[in-house]
């Protein structure tokens, strides 16, 4: 995160200062660094330079149209995983032809709009959905780009809500059954069968599985090919690693070069679906200290962001590192301490007994890594407005999105 560092004591994004930042658009915020998308895209785009390719962000992984629209510039395509995405990656100017639609629930509705929009493939996760998207193509008179999404069955080693590849995931088409499948979706008419896509899950930290997988889809496709399934596209998906606390996750270096001599043997276009690993490093949730509560056996510094937020330290027990955004803290008392929000829930925390420089009322706290999966899980629980987002450049700075009102909170409710 060297985006992110201390200048003149204070805790910058770039050369912007966070205290100023804070007194402009108040707290909550998240704050995300230009510099560092474009850094992790570009890292991306050097280490498959090798093969065909095009990078395809996941959407999902942060969705506003600051941040697409600045990797669409650079040249990103877009994973999608709902019509609302197709939406938004539209709007950011990503072009239809390097987006990808993923997820095992597309409904019809959103199956013709990205029939309408030409995009580049379907990622199908079952025999159903194969069948309706065959329908509908059909009634619009186009056919559908499509590849299956296999399930190649390996452990990747991560947080089991998280994890994708595995059998008892409700992930994709198990291994065994694909080719069977593969056969059905070549008859239809349709369709027009053109990849192969996997993904695993995420916050991968090793390249092993990786291995173990793009091997069982090479398998898939020699044996495709075989029985005349020209199979030109294959999909890694996404799923790289950030490093949150200790974490040493494979470079996009490392990460490229487990999978690029299985494909560049297959003569394959290579599309990779990074999230985390593009936003999550690229951001901070800024917060300040509204209280300090000491309750006997714990003690609790109270801030205004709140698992509404960022609910990923009460979902899967995520652990974020927490910065006091004055450096001079550093050198004062440390205290081991809950970070907590406002919500009415014990669930609502940032940080459970953490060792924090001890932060008076009124400071400001940085949480780390907080820009992948962060504002877009977050809600409106207890009627919290979201958080404002902001995107800096440098040393300037673009609010990106507004902060909720609390019109917008009630905008399409009705009193009888
Ligand atoms: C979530 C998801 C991704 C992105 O995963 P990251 O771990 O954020 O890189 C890519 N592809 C699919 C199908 C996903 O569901």
């Amino acid at each position: 995160m060297e985006h992110f560092a201390y200048r003149n004591f204070e805790l910058c994004c770039e050369r912007v200062s966070l205290p100023a930042l804070a007194a402009d658009v108040g707290t909550p915020a998240y704050v995300y660094s230009k510099a560092a998308l474009l850094e992790s895209l570009l890292a991306y785009e050097r280490a498959f330079a090798g093969v065909p390719h095009v990078v395809c962000y996941a959407v999902k992984a942060n969705s506003n149209l600051g941040v697409l629209g600045t990797l669409a510039k650079a040249g990103a395509g877009a994973d999608i995983a709902s019509g609302g995405e197709l939406y938004r990656a539209l709007r950011a100017g990503i072009p239809p032809k390097k987006i990808l639609f993923a997820g095992p629930g597309k409904t019809r509705e959103e199956m013709r709009d990205a029939l309408k929009a030409d995009i580049l493939m379907f990622n199908v996760e079952s025999a159903g959905e194969l069948r309706v998207l065959d329908a509908v193509a059909r009634e619009m008179g186009v056919r559908a780009p499509v590849a299956l999404r296999v399930n190649p069955d390996v452990d990747p080693q991560t947080h089991p809500y998280i994890a994708t590849g595995l059998k008892s995931a409700k992930f994709g088409v198990p291994l065994a059954e694909a080719v069977a499948t593969y056969e059905e979706a070549a008859r239809l008419s349709g369709l027009e069968v053109v990849g192969v896509q996997m993904h695993i899950g995420s916050q991968l930290t090793r390249t092993a599985p990786w291995a173990d997988a793009v091997a069982r889809l090479a398998a898939l496709v020699r044996t495709l090919r075989e029985r005349t399934i020209d199979i030109r596209v294959v999909d890694v998906g996404g799923g790289l690693g950030i490093r949150y606390r200790e974490e040493t996750p494979p470079t996009h270096a490392e990460y490229a070069t487990v999978l690029l001599p299985v494909l560049r043997e297959l003569g394959v276009t290579v599309l990779v679906e990074p999230g985390r690993s593009i936003a999550g490093n690229a951001g901070v949730l800024l917060t300040r200290v509204l209280y300090r509560k000491d309750a006997g056996a714990k003690r609790f510094v109270i801030v205004d962001a709140a698992m509404n937020d960022l609910i990923r330290p009460a979902l899967y027990d995520a652990w974020h590192e927490i910065r006091p955004v004055d450096e001079a803290r550093l050198g004062g008392p440390v205290e081991t301490v809950d970070v907590v929000g406002p919500v009415c829930e014990s669930g609502d925390f940032l940080a459970k007994d953490r060792r924090l420089a001890a932060a008076e009322e009124g400071d400001l706290l940085a949480v780390m890594s907080a820009g992948a999966y962060g504002f877009a899980m977050s809600s409106n629980y207890n009627t919290r407005p979201r958080a404002v987002e902001v995107l800096v450049d440098g040393s300037g700075y673009t609010i990106v999105r507004r902060r909720e009102t609390y019109e917008d909170l009630v905008a399409g409710e009705t009193i009888l």
